[in-house]
């Protein structure tokens, strides 16, 4: 029989999420069973980081019709970090195109640490992805923008799309990390030696360090990636942030480099693409179903959030999100309320 390609695309798609009050519950109980783990290091590379309070802990699920359901320190703000280099990436997609970002940042994982000096000697100077710190700055000198304003203009108003809401920077990480980044300089200027960055090394360090200063909640991390996962449109807002295709290139970069050099066992054990950062954010996101935003401070040696992790897991597992299932997951009755 022959097979329509829309019920290719159906039948490849992997159930729905279950009803709205069981979304709601399902995340009370992720926030539930993952509170008491007490695994994990308040990192402190970034002296101001240090001062976070290691019980905070926040889960978030935003759906792709833009319902919410939140547990925890939802209103906790914490500055976005790495997790920013996502969103950035994607802007910087947006405006060059998949193959030239292909070309000049990379794809693929280094296997070593996101400050990996090594990393960039090995490949000739090449910045390998835009997870890491080398790709990263090197991705944020490809914002749109002549000027080092127009440059961060263009972050703040294109990640502030994603999430919904103005987000604004916390200065004291700001100035914190600003004295303490000699080893992102250091990066920018070896990209430079390599001629793998045209504009001012420092400028470029300086803007990327305002970037993951930016201030986000549990919450916005959740639309910002449920905007990924509806195809670039902010499901809470209902505005286009970037395209369809955007999102595709962005998630396959996730699922390949977002847990450092932990990405193969984060891919293995909970089989969705997502970013974390040092401050705890975590950011995951089902395709064509939800984001979830997680924030925990405690971190592993990778620097991914201990409870971020359990959490994500758990709801993975619990709302059939593993993008390599090749069958719908069941266990709840189809979704039919819907307030
Ligand atoms: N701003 C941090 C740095 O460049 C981000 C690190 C992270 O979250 O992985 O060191």
């Amino acid at each position: 029989m022959d097979v329509e390609v829309g019920d290719v695309a159906q039948q490849a798609y992997t159930g729905a999420l279950p009803q709205w009050s069981e979304v709601e519950s399902l995340v009370e109980a992720a926030h539930r069973r993952c509170k008491a783990e007490t695994a994990g290091v308040v990192a402190d590379y970034i002296p101001v980081l240090a001062e976070a309070d290691p019980d905070w802990f926040a889960v978030c699920v935003a759906e792709a019709d833009g319902s919410v359901h939140t547990a925890g320190d939802i209103d906790v703000e914490f500055s976005i970090q790495s997790i920013s280099k996502a969103f950035v990436y994607a802007l910087v997609c947006e405006a060059h195109g998949h193959d030239v970002v292909a070309r000049r940042i990379g794809v693929n994982n280094t296997g070593l640490p996101f400050n990996s000096v090594i990393a960039i000697e090995l490949n000739d100077g090449h910045p390998m992805n835009p997870m890491v710190n080398a790709g990263a700055i090197a991705t944020t000198a490809l914002v749109p923008g002549d000027t080092r304003d127009e440059q961060w203009n263009s972050i703040v108003f294109g990640l502030s799309e994603f999430a919904g809401r103005t987000l604004e920077v916390d200065h004291a990480v700001y100035r914190s990390e600003s004295e303490t980044n000699q080893r992102n300089r250091a990066i920018a200027r070896l990209l430079e030696s390599y001629g793998r960055i045209d504009p001012d090394p420092l400028t470029v360090v300086d803007v990327y360090t305002r970037q993951c200063a930016l201030r986000v909640t549990a919450r916005d991390l959740a639309v910002m990636g449920a905007t990924l996962a509806h195809g670039g449109v902010n499901p809470v807002t209902g505005r286009r942030v970037v395209s369809a295709g955007v999102c595709r290139d962005t998630l396959a970069i996730l699922a390949a480099n977002g847990a450092y050099e932990r990405s193969g066992e984060w891919l293995f054990d909970i089989g969705l693409p997502g970013k974390s950062g040092v401050a705890g954010g975590l950011v995951t996101v089902a395709p064509g179903k939800a984001g979830i935003g997680t924030f925990s401070p405690p971190l592993d040696a990778a620097g991914n959030s201990v409870r971020g992790q359990r959490a994500t897991a758990y709801l993975s597992r619990v709302l059939g999100l593993n993008i390599f299932a090749s069958q719908a997951h069941t266990p709840f009755a189809q979704r039919k309320d819907h307030p």
